[in-house]
Order: structure tokens, then sequence, then C-alpha cells
């Protein structure tokens, strides 16, 4: 895990995403969806670093799709750095954020709710 890139504007996590070799976070602009994100563009002008810190919540861009969404809504209940020492807990716990291509453990959740419990806890209801 690069702890130091973080966690994206949308709530991906960067700092365990495959593609950190090449790519140093939302913010360094290699994401490959920056040019079409509304999530990006729409936080830029808000003078926002992250959706998470958003007054208006929204499902709009990326945040339509469950992962990003969850790790928003963790990173605004309970902080970023706490959601980051979750994500560090589970990685050594053999947890895969990115198991193959862009997928892994964190995805194939149907609820939101569900998803933030097993980043909380580690363990599949
Ligand atoms: S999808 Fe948008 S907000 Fe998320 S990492 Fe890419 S550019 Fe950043
Ligand atoms: S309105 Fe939505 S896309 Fe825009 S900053 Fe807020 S949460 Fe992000």
């Amino acid at each position: 895990m690069k702890r130091e890139l973080g966690i994206a504007r949308c709530g991906l996590a960067c700092c365990l995403c495959s593609e950190n070799t090449t790519c140093r976070g939302c913010d360094s602009g290699g994401c490959p969806d920056k040019d079409q994100c509304e999530n990006r563009e729409c936080s830029l002008s808000k003078k926002l670093s992250h959706c998470y810190e958003c007054k208006e919540p929204c499902r709009k861009g990326i945040l339509k799709k469950i992962k990003p969404y969850a790790f928003s809504q963790f990173a605004r209940r309970y902080g970023e750095e706490y959601l980051l020492d979750c994500l560090e807990r589970n990685e050594k716990n053999g947890i895969i954020y990115h198991r193959e291509g862009i997928t892994g453990d964190y995805d194939n959740f149907e609820q939101a709710e569900s998803l933030i419990e097993y980043i909380k806890t580690g363990k599949k209801e």
C-alpha cells in the first residue's frame, strides 16, 4: 500500500490501485477517466479536495457505483485516516483491492452499508 497516495476525489483508493506504479493519484491527472470525470470537475469547482467533504453528497458520475460511493461515505463518517488504517490492516490480512484487473475483494457488494461494514471489520457478513 502506498498510503501517501491516499484516497481519490471520488473515494477510490489510489493508495491500493494496481495502476499506481505509473499514476500518482487522482490529483496528478493520471487517472484514465479524468477528462470525462464529473466528480473531479465538480469537486474542483467547489474547491473541495474530495467528494466526501461535500455538503451535497450525490450519486453523480462514478458515485453511481457502490465501491467509490461506499468508500466516500466511510471517509465522510469516520475520516480518511481511519479508512486508510482499515485498508492497511485488511491488506495485511490478505484482502486485495485489485485482485484481477481493477476488481478485487471490495467489489461485488450490492449494498453500500455491507461494504462499509466489510472495510471496518475485514469480515463478510
Ligand atoms: S474517477 Fe475521477 S475522481 Fe476518481 S480518481 Fe479518476 S479522475 Fe479522480
Ligand atoms: S456535488 Fe457530488 S460530485 Fe460534486 S463535489 Fe459534491 S459529492 Fe462530489
